[in-house]
C-alpha cells in the first residue's frame, strides 16, 4: 500500500501543479521598470520563452530604457512570472512593483513580446528625454493630500494643476475630480499638447497621473524639460495603486485598461454618458462600422435600436456598407478628424 502511494503520488502532485499552472482563477499583471538594458534582444527572447512556458498572454515591451509589461494567466503562473522576472539582476524589482487585478489569460487575444525604441511610445528618443529627468514621485497618500488641498481652495487663485496624461477615452470614463484632461488620442500626442499649452503650465505646480505610472515618468520628464513649471509631481504607481488605498477617494468612475476588459472599477460612479441618449453609461464597445477602431459609449437600449456607431459619419457608412471583406485598415471618421494630430501621424 505504502509502495503504491509512493508510486503514484508524484504523478498526482505533478498533475495538481499542471492544473494550477494552466487552469483556475487568474489575474492580470501590470508593471514597468526603467533601467539601462544593453541588449534588449536577449531580454526579449528570455521573456518570450518565460511567458510561453507559463501560458501567459498579453504584451511585453523591451527597450534599452527598460521593460514594460501587462500579462494575464492563472494565479500560479503569474506568481511564477513575478518571481522569475524579479530574479533578473537588471530589474531590481519588488513584488509590490507588480500591480494586479482580477483577470487571466482570456483578457488578451495573444502574446506579444518585442523590442522597441521606447517602453511606452511617446515618440521621443529616450536619449533626448530620459526617464532620469522625471518629476518627483508622490505616494498615493501624499497625492491624495495634494488633491484634497487643491479642491479645498478651488475658488481662490491657486498655483496647482492636476493633469491627467492619458488618452481622452480613458479620462472620459474615470478621472480625478477637477483634473485637466487633454483631448489626445494617444500618448505620442502628449509632447505636442504640452508645446501648445506652455502658458497653462507656467509657474504652476503640476500633479500628474496615469494608469500605472509609466507614462508619467517620461511625460513629466518632457514637461520639466520645458522649464516653465514651478515643479512637476507624479503619482507613484498610478491610479492603480491609488485606488487600492482610496477606492472611494478623489478618483471617480472606471479605470480604463488596454485589454479585453476595457475597464476595471473601484467605485460605483458613472461619470460618462451614452452618446445617443445621454443616460449614464461607461461600457465601451468598438464602433460597429467596419474598419473603424473608435470606442463607443452606447447604452443597451440604444444598441438594441441599432445605434452602435461612433458618429453620424460612421452610422451612414455602416448602413451603406457592402458585406465584401477586404484587408483590414483604419479609416477616418468625424471622431478622428476633429481631434488634434501630430504631423507624422497624418
Ligand atoms: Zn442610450
Ligand atoms: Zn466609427
Ligand atoms: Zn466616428
Amino acid at each position: 500500500m505504502a509502495n503504491a502511494l509512493y508510486k503514484y503520488s508524484p504523478f498526482t502532485f505533478l498533475s495538481v501543479i499542471v492544473i494550477l499552472l494552466f487552469r483556475g482563477p487568474g489575474k492580470v499583471l501590470l508593471y514597468y521598470r526603467y533601467c539601462q538594458i544593453d541588449d534588449p534582444h536577449v531580454i526579449c527572447a528570455w521573456q518570450r520563452a518565460l511567458c510561453e512556458k507559463l501560458h501567459l498572454t498579453g504584451k511585453v515591451r523591451v527597450a534599452t530604457e527598460g521593460i514594460n509589461g501587462t500579462v494575464g494567466g492563472t494565479n500560479m503562473a503569474t506568481d511564477a512570472y513575478i518571481d522569475a522576472t524579479r530574479s533578473h539582476p537588471l530589474f531590481k524589482m519588488e513584488k509590490d512593483d507588480f500591480k494586479t487585478s482580477d483577470g487571466g489569460a482570456e483578457c488578451f487575444k495573444d502574446l506579444r513580446v518585442g523590442v522597441y525604441k521606447e517602453i511606452v511610445p511617446m515618440g521621443m528618443d529616450p536619449d533626448v528625454v530620459s526617464y532620469q529627468l522625471a518629476g518627483v514621485h508622490l505616494e498615493p497618500e501624499e497625492f491624495h493630500k495634494e488633491v484634497e488641498a487643491l479642491l479645498a481652495k478651488a475658488d481662490e487663485n491657486n498655483d496647482t494643476i492636476l493633469l491627467d496624461c492619458r488618452n481622452f477615452y480613458e479620462s472620459k470614463i474615470g478621472q480625478f475630480t477637477q483634473c485637466l484632461a487633454p483631448s489626445i488620442r494617444k500618448f505620442s500626442y502628449f509632447p505636442d499638447y504640452v508645446d501648445q499649452n506652455l502658458d497653462l503650465f507656467r509657474d504652476k505646480r503640476v500633479l500628474m497621473y496615469c494608469t500605472g505610472g509609466i507614462r508619467c515618468e517620461r511625460g513629466s520628464a518632457y514637461l520639466r524639460s520645458k522649464d516653465v513649471c514651478k515643479e512637476v509631481y507624479q503619482l507613484k504607481g498610478g491610479i492603480h495603486r491609488y485606488l487600492e488605498q482610496f477606492p472611494e477617494g478623489f478618483y471617480r468612475g472606471k479605470l480604463f485598461v488596454f485589454d479585453e476588459r476595457y475597464a476595471i472599477s473601484s467605485n460605483k460612479d458613472i461619470i460618462s454618458e451614452c452618446r445617443y441618449c445621454g443616460s449614464p453609461w461607461d461600457r465601451y464597445q468598438l464602433c460597429s462600422t467596419r474598419f473603424c477602431c473608435q470606442l463607443v459609449l452606447s447604452c443597451l437600449g440604444c444598441r438594441q435600436d441599432g445605434r452602435t456607431a461612433c458618429c453620424p459619419a460612421c452610422q451612414t457608412k455602416g448602413q451603406n456598407q457592402s458585406q465584401a471583406s477586404g484587408p483590414h485598415h483604419k479609416e477616418e471618421c468625424e471622431c478622428t478628424e476633429g481631434r488634434p494630430r501630430i504631423p507624422q501621424d497624418a
